[in-house]
């Protein structure tokens, strides 16, 4: 089974992430770890967004594509995947099916984390004490919402349409929404 992971920054989409990795055996990949990851190393890429990726801006199609298909392809051709955080727009979305569907690698499925506004931020909030994030702070939390609300919440309509979509309520602990996911995803057949 090949899952997609969406929702606004401070939904859970890491922590359920992992949750469900486990749970179903898939490979988690997340997006906004690997490029962290690259900016971390110092690599070319990794200078090349941590820029963006600072102010809360979504880094160019290209770069994430190209992070993440060799291993989306990969863990489809093993167990399946579990993406997080990718896609973050319809144009991604596109382009990603486009490749996926050339190598039998399309999602199943695509869990949406639904959770209010005044949550996402105290959860953000309360993980910049713990993880210390660049990102997590007050200015660029605030762009990363209104990131989340043009460019990415138009993926749900798309995956609606699309007949993909479970929309899970993520304001509740964490066991509830695995749990959730989990039934959501019941007779979502593999394949
Ligand atoms: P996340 O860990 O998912 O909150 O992502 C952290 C940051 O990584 C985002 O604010 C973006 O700057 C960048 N990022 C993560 N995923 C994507 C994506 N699919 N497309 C573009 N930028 C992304």
């Amino acid at each position: 089974m090949n899952l997609l992971l969406i929702g606004p920054p401070g939904s859970g989409k890491g922590t359920q992430g992992e949750r469900l990795a486990q749970r179903l055996g898939l490979e988690h990949i997340a997006a906004g770890d690997l490029l962290r990851a690259e900016v971390e190393a110092q690599t070319p890429l990794g200078r090349r967004v941590s820029e963006l990726m600072q102010r809360g801006d979504l880094v160019p199609d290209a770069v994430i594509l190209g992070l993440l298909m060799p291993k989306v392809l990969a863990a489809a051709d093993a167990n399946g995947y579990l993406l997080d955080g990718f896609p973050r727009s319809v144009e991604q979305a596109v382009e990603a099916r486009k490749l996926a569907e050339q190598a039998g690698a399309s999602p199943n499925a695509v869990i949406y984390l639904d959770a209010p506004r005044d949550e996402l931020m105290r959860r953000i909030l309360a993980r910049a004490e713990i993880e210390g994030r660049d990102d997590d702070n007050p200015t660029t939390v605030a762009n990363r919402l209104e990131v989340f609300e043009e460019a990415t919440r138009p993926l749900v309509d798309y995956y609606r349409d699309r007949g993909m979509l479970h929309i899970v309520d993520a304001n509740m602990d964490e066991q509830a929404v695995t749990d959730q996911i989990v039934a959501a995803l019941d007779g979502v057949c593999a394949g």
